[in-house]
């Protein structure tokens, strides 16, 4: 190892004014949150496509990241959460999705593990 060069180097760092050298870096938010978003994606596909013993533990960490970063997830994620129990439903094993009858174009969802059913509107109805 060589002191030397590490003595010269701190008294360059003391002689200058050190305030202006420790300049942080920080990411701009955006970034920051677009990274977050793909995270978010990785883990829920993992969660749904690979069923293992992992899965309920990847939408822990989703779950935590997306309060961290105050993320918005899209509508085809929000149908994974129970609106009740909030938990998350695999569509077609731990939830049914209907189309609801009446005139408002909606999704009708059914929680298997809590025998909840709520209703997703899919789009605002047209004024004809
Ligand atoms: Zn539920």
């Amino acid at each position: 190892m060589d002191l030397r060069g590490n003595n010269h180097y701190l008294k360059i760092y003391n002689a200058t004014n050190s305030k202006s050298i420790t300049k942080r870096y920080v990411m701009k938010k955006s970034a920051l949150k677009q990274i977050a978003m793909q995270r978010v994606k990785i883990l829920i596909d993992r969660a749904l496509y690979s069923r293992d013993e992992f899965s309920d533990h990847h939408i822990v960490i989703a779950k935590k990241i997306i309060l961290k970063y105050k993320l918005k997830i899209p509508f085809e994620y929000k149908l994974l959460f129970c609106k009740q129990c909030k938990k998350f439903i695999i569509p077609g094993r731990d939830s049914i999705i209907r189309i609801g009858r009446s005139n408002t174009k909606a999704l009708r969802i059914t929680c298997k593990l809590c025998g909840h059913t709520y209703r997703k509107i899919i789009e605002k109805p047209n004024q004809t």
